[in-house]
């Protein structure tokens, strides 16, 4: 069996609900690590990971991508026999790579009743190394390898290294958002910023399905598989919005047909949230990207629903945003090149300064609850496991 210890950012804790996170958290690992037949155990402050020797390497990438997480350490276990100790602690030098040659100890307890406090911990077993191997040399700043050795209540636990977690909030101890997801590079990461804050998400993709392919829907549910590795299932609901730019495009001019299409989009979105309970939307806009994302155009397009709007890529540049899409593996897929129904009938010119009541008016000429329920008509979900 191995082990390892999680440890999770405390300091943020301050002032939250404590017992929730930590609930959120553990929900959180069972959920990451199912399949994998590890046992997870709540410690103060902190979590074990218990799984077969074999599954390891699957567990820890697993906790790599746990939002909430500070580090984790595959850890060495032991008693608290100070014979055991050193044994462990020359094991586990021995199968440092042979470039290791300084090291030093930083040893801890929380047993305070322990024979020896941290300072004759770091003496006896660094002199015990030194003894084994008469190559090795204690450093104290900046030495190849830091043994950590922690006296627990039951057990000694000894560490060579942190893995960094990816920090953040437990996915779900924030409320429930809906994403809008486009199948861009941007809302994907959009959705992966939420879930670092802790918000869990339902999806939702607006189609022009005949207009375009199936195989820019087959997209979108890539992506949330892509995404659902972070957090959780993901409930994706599509909807066609085929007849909506139908109608804009009898009725209303060229270059306000995206202006129009989002608030659509946007009023949509609202009917969903009703509909399954969902606080928020998040969307991967983006300041001064294209014309629809110029101040105006944002505030006249977010001014057609009153629910709060999460832009989480606001203020990021396209460049920042590419690197984290490379990062959690969306970024393939996002540049796969099939239509989107913003990407048909894109004018020519969109206007970039709109105006709240000449889009109000065009919207006047249409029916527009009639066009929602008939788009809400063709609503299709499944879940992405
Ligand atoms: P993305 O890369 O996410 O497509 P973008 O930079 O192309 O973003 P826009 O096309 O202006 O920007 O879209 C702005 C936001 O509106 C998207 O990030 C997304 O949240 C939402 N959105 C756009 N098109 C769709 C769609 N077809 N379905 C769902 N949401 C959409
Ligand atoms: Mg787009």
């Amino acid at each position: 069996m191995s082990t390892i210890l999680v440890r999770y950012g405390e300091i943020a804790l301050k002032g939250r609900n404590r017992g929730q996170f930590e609930q959120q958290l553990q929900r959180n690992l069972k959920g990451a690590l199912q399949n994998l037949d590890a046992t997870i155990i709540r410690h103060r402050g902190r979590f074990s990971v218990h799984c077969p020797d074999a599954a390891l390497q699957k567990v820890t990438m697993r906790l790599g991508r746990i939002f909430g997480l500070v580090s984790f350490s595959p850890v060495y276990e032991t008693v608290h026999d100070i014979e055991a100790i050193k044994a462990a602690a020359a094991a586990i030098v021995k199968e440092l790579p042979s470039g290791n040659k300084t090291f030093k100890i930083m040893a801890r307890r929380s047993n305070k009743d322990y024979p020896y406090n941290s300072p004759e911990l770091n003496q006896i077993l660094g002199a015990h190394l030194l003894q084994c191997y008469p190559d090795l040399t204690v450093q104290l700043d900046d030495p190849s390898s830091i043994l950590e050795v922690e006296i627990g209540y039951q057990n000694t636990y000894l560490y060579l290294e942190r893995i960094p977690g990816p920090g953040g909030l437990p996915v779900g101890s924030s409320g429930r958002a809906l994403l809008l997801l486009s199948g861009g590079i941007d809302s994907p990461v959009a959705g992966w910023l939420a879930m670092k804050r802790g918000l869990s998400f339902e999806a939702v993709h607006f189609h022009s399905f005949p207009l375009t392919s199936k195989r820019s829907q087959e997209k979108v549910v890539d992506l949330c598989r892509k995404l659902m590795l972070y957090g959780h299932n993901i409930p994706l609901h599509e909807v066609s919005v085929t007849k909506i730019q139908e109608a804009l495009r009898k009725n209303c001019p060229a270059d306000l047909s995206v202006i129009l299409l989002r608030r659509m989009m946007l009023r949509l979105a609202e009917k969903l949230c009703e509909l399954r309970k969902l606080k928020v939307l998040v969307t991967g806009e983006n300041l001064g990207q294209v014309a629809s994302q110029t101040l105006d155009s944002i505030d006249v397009i977010s001014k057609a629903t009153r629910m709060l709007i999460l832009r989480p890529l606001i203020s990021f540049d396209k460049l920042e945003i590419t690197a984290i899409a490379e990062k959690i593996d969306t970024y393939e897929t996002s540049i796969l090149p099939y239509e989107d129904c913003c990407t048909i009938f894109v004018p020519a010119s969109p206007v970039t300064k709109p105006k709240l009541a000449v889009i109000e008016r065009f919207e006047q000429n249409l029916d527009l609850d009639l066009l929602l329920e008939e788009a809400l008509e063709t609503l299709e979900t499944q879940i992405i496991k």
